[in-house]
């Protein structure tokens, strides 16, 4: 998939992304990048004094990622392991094993809420590529789940005498597929951050599709700001903020079931699917928003957050230093209820 990166000394006007207005003249050193990825927006803003132009880099290493990890790509690493119809190895690229490895830890932390394995089920249900079934077949659902197992997939590197680094993933059924659409996205975010530090660049802020980075501070030598989306009152395209928060080189990430979802006979079918009972989960959670250090984490805390449901989502980011939450509950039709831990309360943005 070709991405389009354009250059502009704008500012420009996404929700989740940077809140600062540009009205000092510092702003000038601001570079502003869009473009499309993963099938949704782009933008990242740095500042450099020399206004260099990173967006053929930056687009190189999103091809890479797309290339590694996107079911939509029928060439990619990942098509090519989920048609592999028999046990067996498959020789992949760094980002791939370095995703599948955050994977399996978020998916042993979350008591295997996430689960990447899901994809024939995801599928089953209408989500990625797949087509929604027109009545729910719960023996079909149950015979589906069975095959999707995390611990049939393995991921291991090998190091050669020259000291070249290969990467493998393995199957032990065939039917084992993968689906890294809740986690693929905070991985763009951190390798567009980490080719940006690599140049030198201290401060900088990177959203694929209100997925976020930051790192350094803004002109006015505040953190970057970053609005979150709002799950009732934001619409594709009026997107409205409900808190912002001051991010200081750290990343974060939303999942919601609001945007995303199938009907089925008449029922709302949501894209984040409880593995454990192999059903669209719907709970009181409206969204759920992580604070790590960076964005692949954040991504795949934020999907566990939706599946888990509000106590046990509260609890993982409790339980877990590293982490800080918001999660959007609704109790009542229309009125929204917030948790946040303390930490995240802290850097939420005072009215
Ligand atoms: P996100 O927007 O990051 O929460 O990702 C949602 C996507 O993750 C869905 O559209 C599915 O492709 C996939 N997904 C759904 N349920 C799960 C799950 N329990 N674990 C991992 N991925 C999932
Ligand atoms: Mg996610």
């Amino acid at each position: 998939m070709k991405q389009i990166l354009s250059l502009c000394l704008m500012i420009a006007g996404l929700i989740t992304s940077a809140c600062h207005s540009s009205g000092s003249g510092k702003s000038k050193e601001i570079v502003s990048l869009e473009g499309q990825t993963m099938g949704t927006e782009l933008q990242v803003q740095y500042i450099d004094s020399l206004q260099r132009d990173f967006s053929h880099e930056l687009d190189s290493i999103l091809i890479e990622v797309n290339n590694s990890m996107s079911t939509y790509i029928p060439n990619s690493l990942i098509s090519i392991f989920n048609r592999m119809d028999t046990a067996g190895t498959l020789e992949v690229d760094r980002h791939f094993y370095r995703v599948l490895l955050i994977a399996k830890k978020v998916h042993r932390e979350s008591n295997g809420a996430f689960n990447p394995a899901l994809y024939p089920l995801i599928r089953y249900w209408g989500f990625s590529g797949g087509s929604a079934p027109d009545h729910i077949d719960s023996s079909k659902v149950d015979s589906v789940l069975k095959i999707c197992n995390f611990d049939l997939i393995s991921g291991t590197m090998a190091v050669s005498g020259e000291g070249d680094t290969s990467y493998y993933v393995s199957k032990q059924d065939g039917r084992a597929q993968l689906d890294f659409g809740a986690i693929a996205k905070g991985y763009g975010v951190d390798a567009v951050h980490d080719l940006l530090k690599s140049r030198g660049i201290r401060s900088l802020m990177v959203d694929i599709g209100g997925e976020v980075r930051c790192s350094g501070r803004y002109t006015d030598g505040k953190a970057w700001r970053i609005g979150i989306e709002d799950p009732v009152k934001s619409t594709i395209n009026s997107r409205k903020a409900t808190r912002v928060i001051s991010l200081f080189n750290k990343a974060i990430a939303t999942s919601g079931n609001y945007r995303n979802f199938r009907i089925v006979n008449g029922r709302k079918m949501v894209h984040t699917i409880n593995p454990a009972n192999g059903y669209p989960e719907m709970n009181s959670l409206l969204s759920a928003s992580i604070v790590t250090d960076d964005c692949t984490h954040a991504d795949a805390y934020a999907t566990s957050c939706m599946v888990l449901g509000l106590e046990d989502a509260g609890k993982l980011i409790s339980d877990n230093p590293q982490m800080e939450g918001m999660l959007i509950y609704g109790i009542e039709e229309g009125k929204l209820e917030y948790w946040s831990s303390p930490g995240f309360q802290e850097i939420t943005v005072k009215d």
